[in-house]
C-alpha cells in the first residue's frame, strides 16, 4: 500500500472510531453507566484482542513521527513483541489495576465497548457490563454499542488487513512492521 492510501484508510477508521466514542458516550450518560475514576483494570487483560487494520491509524502516526529513527522504531516494534499486555497502558498503581490509556484517541474497537456493549443470541440482545461498573436495570439496551456493528464497519474498509483478531501489542507490531516494509520502497516520495 502506499502512503496516501494508507492515511486515506487511516482517516476512514478514525471517523468510524469518532462515532463510534460518541454513540458509546452517548448510550453510558443516558442510562448512567460510567467507569470508575482512574480504573484501568481492563487494559491489563491478556486477551484484548484486535485486527491489524485497527491498529493502522496508531501505527501509521509512529511511523510517520519516527520514520528516521530506525533505532526508535525498532525499540517499539522489539517492546510491542514482548509485551505481555497492551504496550500503551500506562499503570498509575503498583498492582497496575488504577491507570489510563497512552494512546485513548486511537484506541481500538473493543477499547470503546470495555465497559458496556450489546450482543445478540437467540433470545435476542443482551447487555454486558463490566462488573465494576454500577448497574442499571433500565437500561434501553437496543440503544447500546455492539462490538458485532462496529467490526463489520471496518472490515468494509479492509478485509485482508481486519481478518484476524491477534492480541493488541503484536496486532500494533505487525501493522507497524507493514507500513516500514511498504514504505522502504517510496522514502524519497515520503512528505510529511
Ligand atoms: S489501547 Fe488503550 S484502552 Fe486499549 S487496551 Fe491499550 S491501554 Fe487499554
Ligand atoms: S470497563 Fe471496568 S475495568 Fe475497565 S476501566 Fe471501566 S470500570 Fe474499570
Amino acid at each position: 500500500m502506499k502512503l496516501d492510501q494508507y492515511i486515506e484508510l487511516s482517516e476512514k477508521i478514525m471517523i468510524l472510531y469518532s462515532e463510534m466514542s460518541e454513540h458509546s458516550q452517548k448510550f453510558g450518560q443516558e442510562n448512567n453507566l460510567f467507569c470508575l475514576t482512574g480504573c484501568g483494570a481492563c487494559c491489563l487483560n491478556k486477551d484484548v484482542f484486535v485486527s491489524e487494520l485497527e491498529m493502522l491509524p496508531l501505527a501509521l502516526e509512529f511511523y510517520l513521527k519516527n520514520y528516521k529513527n530506525p533505532d526508535k522504531l525498532e525499540q517499539i516494534l522489539e517492546k510491542a513483541k514482548n509485551s505481555q499486555s497492551c504496550l500503551f497502558y500506562q499503570k498509575i498503581s503498583e498492582d497496575g489495576l488504577s491507570g489510563y490509556c497512552g494512546e485513548y484517541q486511537h484506541r481500538g474497537i473493543i477499547c470503546r465497548i470495555f465497559g458496556y456493549s450489546k450482543t445478540k443470541n437467540k433470545n435476542g440482545y443482551q447487555l454486558s457490563v463490566c462488573k465494576k461498573i454500577e448497574k442499571n436495570d433500565n437500561v434501553k439496551i437496543e440503544d447500546a454499542p455492539e462490538m458485532k456493528h462496529y467490526f463489520e464497519l471496518i472490515q468494509q474498509l479492509d478485509f485482508s488487513l481486519s481478518q484476524k483478531l491477534l492480541p493488541i501489542s503484536i496486532a500494533f507490531s505487525n501493522m507497524l512492521t507493514k507500513i516500514i516494509t511498504d514504505m522502504y520502497y517510496e522514502r524519497d516520495d515520503l512528505v510529511v
